[in-house]
């Protein structure tokens, strides 16, 4: 991590552009059933048979409660892992993103700092008293 200002600011502004990038992105996974089914009467169920799938099924949050969606074709599907991919990609630069912010903080003078200056209005006399000429 470089740690002086300028380059902290410059670390910022790449993770911004990186960002900005992200093409649509969703959070979720996508999973694999496999295995036998219900029917006896089904192929599955023949000896040596592997079973059905695997299927593969997108699953994600919504509200606080897990959604299973099934894939319409095999473009949907990857149409989902690239939406997931990025997501990930989005909180590894969300997680870059507050900690370079944080460096920032650390780093950044406080305004009064800045503002004050050595040799101005910091000496010992007041010149308030001054009477006006
Ligand atoms: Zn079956």
């Amino acid at each position: 991590m470089p740690q002086s200002l300028p380059d902290s600011e410059n670390h910022k502004a790449t993770l911004l552009g990186k960002i900005a990038q992200l093409r649509d992105f969703r959070p979720g996974s996508i999973t694999t059933t496999s295995g036998r089914c219900g029917n006896p009467t089904c192929h599955c169920h023949r000896p040596g048979d592997t079973g059905h799938g695997p299927n593969f099924r997108l699953t994600y949050k919504a509200h606080g409660k897990t959604v299973t969606e099934s894939f319409a074709s095999l473009a949907a599907r990857r149409k989902a892992e690239q939406e997931i991919e990025e997501y990930r990609k989005w909180q590894q630069l969300s997680r870059d993103f507050v900690e370079v912010n944080s460096t920032l903080c650390r780093l950044r003078p406080t305004a009064e700092a800045e503002a004050t200056p050595q040799g101005k209005n910091r000496r010992k006399r007041s010149s308030r008293k001054l009477p006006a000429k």
